[in-house]
């Protein structure tokens, strides 16, 4: 093999406390490894950056484990094969990998899925056909089950999930308000997405206007946010009202050992058993067995033109920080994804 690349990566160098700033990334340079039997050598193309990384940055463990100071940070990437020691895999090949916000990475072939060009551009892997896509789909078929109809709510609905849920709510006959913030996303909600309305959450009159929108109530909610938009949408939710909860990305930069983070409690619970709603956590993974229809579904609705995606493609691997620090106050607009290389 040529004299091996060397990567140029960021790495978490310390945990925040609240928002993340720049000063919590390092930008660093490391050569890599020589590739063993079954490996391959890889150029990053892209980077998907996405909610859930603000909760590896912190040490408690979620879902996933967190990522260790002086560790490459992680993340979903498209990339190019450069060298391979595995026979499925040929130097020019485009695969989905993991490997986090580098330059390059050494992966096992095992960890990776081949990418056709000629059937999409290879970036939708990380976006509307890759995992929000499919966390749209799965949220949305297993716990919102919107019926023709029905009302279907959903925030963050200019973003990577929020679009594609309230799309697919309409496929399936649902009436899609969107929540979001701004002007421009709202335009860009109702009028080239087709939500039947769509409501600025920064606006004063936020719960009135969400209210107005809803003559008939909320039966699905998906749930993105949390925070005000989840107070808003409340006392609007009808019996039965089934709530998908997806993320909560108005709490994720907050000190959850402050006080006052369960007052809504009792009242939430009262209206569980009351309205005897469903409220159900998920992460996409466990419907994985899904992907296929999922596939196979979201393609021809592309196709046919029922569902449009958006990105927001930052240039560089080094915005990477700035960007995702963004992501977590609605600066981006569509799916966040870095060009790390051409
Ligand atoms: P995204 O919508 O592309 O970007 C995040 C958006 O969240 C921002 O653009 C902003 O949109 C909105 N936002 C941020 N802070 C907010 C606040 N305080 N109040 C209201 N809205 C706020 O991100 P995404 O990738 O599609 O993710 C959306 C949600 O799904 C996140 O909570 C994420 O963690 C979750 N998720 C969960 C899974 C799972 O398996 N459970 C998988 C993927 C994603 P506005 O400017 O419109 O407010």
């Amino acid at each position: 093999m040529p004299g091996n690349p060397v990567s140029t990566r960021i790495v978490l160098a310390s945990r925040p406390s609240g928002k993340p700033v720049v000063g919590n990334f390092r930008l660093e340079d490391e050569p890599l490894r020589d590739i063993a039997e079954g490996e391959v050598l890889l150029q990053i193309l892209y980077l998907s950056l996405d909610p859930y990384m603000r909760g590896r940055m912190d040490e408690a463990k979620s879902y996933a484990k967190p990522v260790e100071i002086g560790g490459v940070m992680e993340g979903g990437t498209v990339a190019r094969v450069l060298h391979s020691r595995n026979a499925a895999f040929n130097p020019g090949d485009i695969v989905l990998s993991h490997s986090g916000w580098q330059s390059h990475a050494v992966a096992h072939g095992s960890d990776l899925r081949k990418l056709d060009p000629d059937q999409a551009p290879v970036k939708t892997a990380l976006g509307i056909l890759g995992m929000p896509g499919f966390t749209a789909y799965a949220g949305l078929r297993n716990i919102g089950k919107p019926k023709a109809g029905e009302t279907v709510v959903v925030a963050a609905a200019s973003g990577a999930v929020g679009s594609a849920v309230g799309q697919i709510a309409r496929i399936f006959g649902a009436r899609a308000i969107g929540i979001a913030g701004g002007r421009e996303k709202c335009d860009y909600v109702r009028d080239q997405l087709g939500f039947d309305a769509a409501i600025d959450h920064r606006s004063s009159n936020f719960a009135a206007e969400l209210k107005a929108a809803c003559p008939d109530g909320i039966d699905v909610y998906f749930e993105n946010v949390g925070g005000h938009v989840w107070s808003a949408v409340f006392p609007l939710l009808n019996d039965f009202a089934r709530i998908p909860v997806c993320g909560l990305i108005a709490h994720y930069n907050e000190d959850r050992s402050a006080p006052g983070a369960q007052d809504q409690l009792p009242a939430v619970m009262r209206a569980i058993l009351r309205k005897s709603l469903t409220i159900r956590g998920f992460i996409q993974r466990e419907f994985s067995d899904q992907r296929a229809d999922f596939y196979r579904e979201a393609t021809a609705w592309i196709a046919d033109g029922r569902l449009k995606y958006k990105e927001d493609i930052i240039e560089g691997l080094d915005n990477a920080p700035d960007a995702f620090i963004g992501l977590l106050d609605g600066q981006n607009f569509g799916k966040l994804i870095v060009r790390v290389a051409a």
